[in-house]
């Protein structure tokens, strides 16, 4: 029950972290294997999705052992309605003062935007400084370089700015537009003569976004102009938003003064996604494909196995969810192993003890040097015996192998490791599925 759950969570998570998240939570009863949570906010949601979600859904898997799949969906509780009158900048329908700036509208994908992106460790600082932009009249940075690699959610931030902006100051003048695009619309403008226009349209502008900045590199005439361009605007105090595969100084083929110029304001790097980010991706996608329910299990497998780009995790994803409509059957972990077999096999290596102890420190909301660490402390020292037992379980690694591994301690540690949870895995329940789950985990 509701209760049992909670009184779960306080014993792991403790009574401030009770009070702070899962206390704010209503429980909405379960709807055919879906346990129903609101939040007040998004970001009240948002954080429990990251931090526990996970584990609130154990709770309630094990507070029912019958149970199999159960999957939770945390929404927010509509919220009361803006006053009729809030400000001035509501009051002007967006549509009067739209003006035309390059590439405005089309180009931006309604999908792309603030409450779509999920917010984790690698990607929090670009969401911070892209939420700042969009929300305060003033420029504070400029410009902001935004850079990481492939996938994992530059070109989605723009959108979501530029929707954001719409929203808040509709008057403002606001470009997104690609560097290639960019590129073309000035070769152009310089085959009919007319970089006059070119120039004023640009050079009028609120907030200008140029994504994959890269895309000019070696290419001298735009390269020339692009900068023109964008010292102008930020001398006269127009945002300017610029994005790119790599860091400004790892910009090859591009001139000294406009990389130096780049990096005056704030450079925010997204860094690959970590499992946590990853889950949190999947159960916000999953949450938004109306119809079908994708079982935990199945996030929690794709969150492990495909680690390259949030693109190709969403591709693997709609792979699932588009057969399981096709056939009419409901998703299941055989389903989502047959239909991605190639996309697994692409990924598959032989199990590390790295693997593991990042796994279980992952699942268990450790930091991996806190888990290797030489603390006692019983919240520590478990899951890292978990890992030292599924290390010998899992690989045909020795107990002193294993033992050196663990930051350096003697096999007979990890003997004892193995009984302890040999023990353990008879009397307490819970733990016993925590295991069961991480070792399907790996061996998936
Ligand atoms: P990039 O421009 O960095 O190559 P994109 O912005 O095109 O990457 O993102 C690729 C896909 O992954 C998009 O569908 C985007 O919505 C999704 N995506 C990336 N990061 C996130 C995130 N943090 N939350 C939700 N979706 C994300
Ligand atoms: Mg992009």
């Amino acid at each position: 029950s509701w209760t049992k759950v909670c009184d779960r969570f306080k014993r792991e998570f403790g009574d401030d972290a009770y009070q702070t998240w899962m206390r704010q939570l209503a429980y909405n009863g379960i709807d055919s294997g879906t346990v129903e949570l609101s939040a007040p906010t998004k970001f009240v949601r948002d954080w429990i999705q990251r931090h526990y979600a996970v584990r609130i859904q154990d709770f309630f898997t094990s507070e029912d052992p019958k149970v199999k799949n159960l999957a939770i969906r945390l929404s927010v509780r509509r919220e009361i309605k803006r006053p009729e009158k809030e400000s001035e900048e509501y009051d002007v329908p967006a549509r009067v003062a739209v003006s035309s700036p390059p590439d405005e509208g089309g180009a931006l994908d309604p999908k792309y935007t603030f409450d779509t992106f999920v917010v984790g460790k690698s990607n929090e600082l670009a969401y911070a400084a892209a939420k700042r932009i969009a929300e305060s009249s003033e420029v504070t940075f400029n410009p902001l370089f935004l850079h990481g690699g492939v996938g994992l959610g530059k070109t989605h931030l723009m959108h979501a700015i530029a929707w954001e902006m719409r929203k808040n100051f509709p008057r403002k003048r606001v470009a997104y537009i690609s560097a290639e695009k960019f590129m073309f619309e000035f070769i152009a403008a310089l085959r009919f003569k007319d970089t006059h226009a070119f120039k004023q349209k640009f050079r009028t502008l609120d907030l200008l976004m140029v994504d994959d900045v890269q895309f000019i590199a070696n290419k001298e005439s735009t390269q020339e102009e692009f900068f023109h361009t964008f010292n102008a605007l930020v001398d006269n105090r127009c945002q300017v938003i610029i994005t790119a595969d790599r860091s400004p100084t790892d910009l090859e083929g591009i001139q000294e003064r406009i990389i130096s110029r780049l990096g005056w304001g704030l450079v925010a790097d997204i860094h690959p996604t970590d499992y946590e980010l990853r889950l949190g991706i999947l159960q916000s996608k999953a949450e938004q494909t109306a119809n079908v329910i994708v079982p935990a299990e199945v996030l929690e497998f794709l969150a492990r196995r495909i680690t390259s780009n949030v693109r190709e995790l969403e591709g693997a994803l709609n792979r699932v969810v588009a057969y399981a409509t096709l056939v009419g059957r409901p998703i299941t972990m055989d389903m989502t192993r047959d239909v991605l077999q190639d996309l697994i096999r692409a990924n598959d290596r032989k199990l590390t003890i790295d693997e593991i102890q990042r796994a279980v420190a992952d699942y268990f909301n450790l930091r991996l040097s806190e888990m290797l660490s030489q603390r006692r402390a019983r919240n520590i020292a478990r899951p890292r015996q978990v890992a030292m037992y599924l290390a010998k379980q899992l690989t045909s690694r020795s107990l002193p192998e294993i033992g050196r591994r663990f930051g350096g301690r003697d096999h007979t540690t990890v003997m004892h490791a193995v009984r302890k949870v040999e023990d353990l895995r008879r009397d307490d329940s819970a733990l016993d599925e925590d295991i069961t789950r991480l070792s399907r985990l790996l061996e998936a």
